[in-house]
């Protein structure tokens, strides 16, 4: 009797610490192992008993020996005992790097992870000791070494001597940003980055793609901005002045950003993260992260999170247009915006207010309109009953100089699109969007050349023929 209301007692100690802090129980962690790269050993070498080893990218093979760490003391204890007392700077970095894990921006990206995806977040490190591997050139044991992550497993590779030489990186900010990927339920499109295989912050990749590394960027900078913010700093003067695309044959293509469409800047991972930084910024960090919730799934792109974070926050949708077309340098077309943000009065207010993107056909419809009414007046002053009287002959010339400074602004849109057909063969295959913005603008636009620029030859004929350019008069007057 006296047992079980012990037992009851404990069930409700336990539910109400549950409730009142669910946290208490979630084991979200970073677990941390040492693998100690001993020498490297020949090709032949056959592991006894207990012994491990490693064959790397180079075609080295590494004699290692591997340890759970469960204490920054413990890393630093084993790291000391290997290099005889004092850490060198990658080492040490790595004991940092594994104090920062315990603090709170680590806690706080895991807890939202756990909220995301359900399920306890949990992410192993293993720190490569490369001190004592001193036989082999130390750019080899880099290369052997580099840090990477294994994003659907959870895994980080760090290395002392990565940090040791390339020592403007920051390992807690690597740190950051793979747990942001850790916790993102999204997944990248195949051969999304190109034939490399790997990407960059100013590289067009796919929308998804950007997405996500755009998620990891931003975590990564809002926690480490860099003195006086400059990491994003950098970040927005590079975008803002080129991008590059990778080509089918390898290598890359830079461009100026004002030569790229915006539905190809918007799959740009350093404009995704700068979208959700600025946004961040001005609306708020945790109006971000609730919109990065509600949208999260394993297909979502920056378009579907801003869809989101404007209907969730719709007295923000002011600022949000504002970032966008920012961030995108004014390319993304009227349609493309209002498919992201509605077309709410704020929204379209907007965009009455802004110029023109570079590469849409919107204004060149407007100009259309235009041109058939010119057309329809000069058609109508040429079946007028000759011979013309002055008056008619003076509009007939006025209307047609009208017309052809139409048809040139008409033209001036139709070469902008040109500008985006150069370098076709190894650029385009790899950036369908672009291939599909030249088909759609050459579906819309050389009809309506084609048509103008016939009845513009007609009318010009029309004015030789009846003497009117000549002399103002009428031949058959003379
Ligand atoms: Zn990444």
């Amino acid at each position: 009797m006296k047992l079980k209301s012990i037992v009851i007692k404990c069930f409700f100690v336990l539910a109400f610490a549950f409730l009142i802090s669910p946290s208490l129980f979630a084991t979200n962690d970073v677990f941390f192992k040492l693998t100690t790269v001993m020498q490297k050993v020949s090709t032949t070498y056959i592991p006894k008993s207990g012994e491990n080893v490693l064959t790397r990218r180079s075609g080295c093979r590494y004699l290692v020996v591997t340890k759970n760490i469960s204490t920054k003391d413990d890393l630093e204890r084993e790291m000391n005992a290997n290099s005889g007392g004092e850490l060198d700077d990658g080492q040490q970095k790595m004991v940092d790097t594994m104090a920062f894990s315990e603090g709170d921006e680590i806690k706080k990206l895991l807890a939202l992870g756990q909220k995301n995806r359900k399920t306890e977040i949990d992410v192993t490190v293993e720190i490569f000791d490369t001190t004592f591997v001193d036989d082999v050139d130390a750019s080899v044991v880099i290369k052997d070494f580099w840090p990477c992550s294994y994003i659907g497993m959870n895994k980080i590779d760090f290395s002392t001597c990565y940090f040791n030489s390339y020592v403007t990186a920051e390992p807690q900010s690597v740190l950051v940003h793979e747990i942001s990927h850790a916790i993102d339920k999204n997944s990248r499109e195949p051969n999304s980055y190109g034939p490399d295989n790997s990407h960059q912050f100013f590289e067009v990749t796919m929308p998804r793609s950007a997405y996500l590394e755009g998620w990891a960027i931003y975590n990564q900078y809002r926690v480490f901005p860099g003195p006086n913010n400059s990491s994003i700093q950098n970040l927005d003067n590079v975008v803002k002045n080129w991008v590059t695309f990778e080509r089918n044959t390898g290598g890359y293509q830079g461009y100026s950003t004002s030569k790229v469409t915006g539905g190809e800047l918007l799959n740009v991972e350093g404009i995704n993260a700068l979208v959700l930084y600025k946004l961040s910024k001005q609306v708020g960090q945790t109006q971000v992260e609730n919109s990065f919730l509600k949208s999260n799934t394993t297909e979502v792109k920056l378009g579907d999170f801003l869809t989101t974070f404007a209907k969730t926050y719709p007295s923000s949708v002011k600022t949000v247009f504002t970032i966008l077309n920012e961030q995108t340098f004014g390319t993304l077309e009227d349609s493309e915006i209002t498919s992201l943000l509605g077309t709410g009065k704020t929204v379209l207010d907007l965009l009455k207010t802004r110029a023109s993107p570079p590469y849409s056909t919107a204004p060149a419809l407007d100009l259309q309109k235009t041109l058939n009414t010119q057309m329809a007046k000069l058609k109508q002053l040429m079946a007028l009953k000759k011979p013309f009287s002055s008056t008619t002959k003076k509009s007939i010339l006025d209307l047609k100089a009208q017309f052809e400074e139409t048809l040139g602004r008409l033209q001036a849109i139709i070469d902008s699109f040109k500008e985006l057909n150069e370098d076709k063969a190894g650029l385009i295959s790899f950036s369908p969007l672009r291939q599909t913005k030249l088909k759609e603008a050459s579906n819309t636009l050389d009809p309506i050349a084609t048509l103008f620029s016939g009845f513009k030859t007609a009318v010009a004929n029309f004015v030789i023929n009846n003497g009117i350019a000549k002399t103002g008069r009428l031949a058959n007057e003379d």
